[in-house]
């Protein structure tokens, strides 16, 4: 099979997150199969499985291959064709996950089998992944999964996100914060009964834009040379969602916010959740009097990556990258979770993040293709070092 049909067949299973995916687990799984692999298939919940293939002796200084099987929604996206229909058109590839990442899955299908791996001299492992694109729900199961069955992983992983094959060592993680506003209602002739939720919650967005003006000032304490590859040098606060009131004529009495945490390399996103918690507190208080509150929690946290430079897999893919810096990655990945196991990952690979989540998304027919060379000459020095 070549990348192209692989591509076309894979773009084909629509495997938006909120979707289930065993059929193209079940794609996956067959191809390392019959590539001579061993297969697990890790349920997380119905519909929702992580795919775990292994081949090789068993120890820690193989390589890991890391891919999410998920993709983002299109709805409401203006498509110049079937998202779920891979369309090439010149030398671009067109379809939902074409680029992010399902032309790593092809790519690395393809290469695994034409390469002898019943050969291997350390072992190769592959983890595809289910719910990346919500919060790596997947690699966080799969690390608990493991534990249960008592299996390690290599100590180096490559991610093929889309980075123009660029090597990226780190990125930010990704805590979402949950602060819930609570008052009093009453009809709304009669304001001074009650209590506004959603004139609280309006102090504690004026509060986290004073917090986000400090941590903007602060010395960050990262690696220069990553704080220097990241568009937002310091940890961004986003209040995304905001759900308060039942009725014009109520003064509102609940009021929720999800607020996005972008912590840096190296920081934890829970030391700056206490900052969070501790102005939501003060702004509780001022409040309590009129029967108001607030209070703060963690809804779930995808850690930040930060691999040390010059790791083996840096130095294997160097002559394929397009710069020789290893740098960092705006966005979140698995390999945050990774690093919990002691992982170090590089994220590498086809396609632009630009183009990923939007309509219209596509990968270059030429990278998938570059794509399949670059996993298969990592995987012959990596694990076949002897022949
Ligand atoms: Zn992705």
């Amino acid at each position: 099979m070549d990348p192209l049909t692989a591509l076309a067949d894979l773009v084909a299973f629509p495997t938006v997150s909120d979707r289930p995916l065993i059929a193209l687990a079940a794609w996956l799984a067959e191809r390392a199969q019959d590539a001579g692999m061993r297969v697990e298939r890790f349920e997380t919940s119905p519909g929702k499985c992580n795919v775990l293939a292994r081949i090789g002796p068993q120890d820690t200084d193989g390589l890991l291959l890391c891919g999410h099987m998920d993709v983002v929604p299109v709805a409401g996206q203006d498509w110049s064709s079937d998202p779920f229909h891979l369309d090439r058109r010149g030398d671009r590839l067109y379809g939902r996950g074409a680029c992010d990442m399902k032309a790593f899955l092809a790519a690395t299908t393809c290469a695994l089998a034409e390469l002898p791996l019943q050969h291997l001299d350390r072992e190769l492992v592959l983890a595809w992944t289910h719910d990346e694109e919500v919060g790596c729900h997947g690699s966080r199961a799969l690390l608990r999964q493991l534990d249960q069955v008592g299996g390690g992983l290599p100590s180096l992983a490559l991610i093929g996100e889309p980075t123009n094959f660029e090597m990226c060592r780190a990125h930010p993680g990704h805590t979402t914060l949950k602060i819930t506003c609570t008052g009093r209602a009453a009809h709304s002739s009669r304001p001074g009964l009650g209590t506004s939720a959603v004139r609280i919650a309006a102090d504690i967005l004026d509060a986290l834009d004073r917090l986000q003006e400090e941590l903007a000032a602060e010395d960050q304490d990262v690696d220069p040379q990553i704080l220097d590859a990241l568009p937002t040098p310091y940890p961004v606060l986003n209040c995304g969602q905001i759900h308060g009131g039942t009725a014009v004529n109520i003064v509102p009495d609940r009021c929720e916010l999800l607020v996005g945490l972008r912590q840096l390399p190296g920081q934890s996103g829970h030391r700056i959740f206490n900052r969070v918690q501790a102005l939501v507190d003060s702004v509780a208080l001022r409040w309590a009097r009129q029967g108001g509150g607030a209070s703060a929690e963690i809804l779930q946290e995808a850690p930040a990556l930060l691999t040390p430079a010059g790791t083996e897999l840096e130095r294997l893919l160097r002559p394929h990258a397009s710069s020789d810096k290893a740098g960092a990655a705006a966005f979140a990945t698995d390999g945050g979770n990774l690093a919990l196991a002691g992982v170090h990952s590089i994220v590498f690979g086809p396609g632009s993040i630009d183009v990923a989540h939007r309509a219209d998304e596509y990968v270059p027919v030429d990278q998938l293709w570059t794509c399949q060379r670059v996993v298969s000459d990592i995987v012959r020095r990596r694990c076949m070092p002897m022949a």
